[in-house]
């Protein structure tokens, strides 16, 4: 039986090369191959493209980083290490995340993530004034005065709740059958 592949409309002779994916389905292996190749080098071209404003970046005047120091590591510096520490970027909504804000860009500080996830990591190091004690929000939780745990803190901290609210209110227990997360 041959049919036809809906996109060249070429003849597809065999059965097996109808592909299981509802995408694929009706087109021919050289087709399908395209779509494959096509779909790879747009992932790959927009980690490359994070790569190259990466270094950039570290060397525009106009932003924070030159400033603080703060740089592209060595082994960075080649396309092919960053790829291979990294892996490709997720998605467009993912960025590199610093896990240590003034640090460097390198592996064991860097790591995709979606801007919540960023907001989050932020907070996380920003100072929180407290008893007249200046600590971060991760020193905090672990300080014996501390309530919560670290994602109730930096969600307190981003409600705008005044810092011993934040520390030493504790988290409500959640009912069984409540909906919303009203704290
Ligand atoms: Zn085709």
């Amino acid at each position: 039986m041959s049919m036809q592949c809906r996109k060249c409309g070429g003849e597809i002779l065999k059965r097996k090369y109808f592909s299981r994916t509802p995408k694929n389905e009706g087109l021919c292996r050289k087709c399908i191959n395209h779509a494959i190749a096509t779909k790879h080098e747009q992932i790959h071209s927009i980690t490359y493209t994070t790569w190259a404003c990466m270094l950039k970046r570290v060397k525009d005047p106009n932003k924070p980083y030159l400033s603080k120091g703060i740089t592209v590591c060595e082994r960075w510096q080649d396309f092919r290490n960053f790829l291979q520490d990294m892996g490709e970027r997720p998605s467009r909504l993912h960025s590199i995340d610093r896990k240590d804000n003034n640090g460097n860009y390198e592996p064991m500080n860097c790591r995709w993530a979606t801007k919540q996830q960023q907001a989050s990591n932020t907070s996380r190091n920003v100072f929180l004034i407290a008893f007249g004690e200046t600590k971060t929000a991760s020193e905090w939780t672990r300080d014996a005065r501390c309530r919560v745990g670290i994602t109730t803190f930096t969600r307190r901290m981003q409600s705008g709740w005044t810092p011993e609210a934040i520390i030493t209110k504790p988290s409500r227990i959640r009912a069984k059958c409540e909906t919303t997360d009203a704290e």
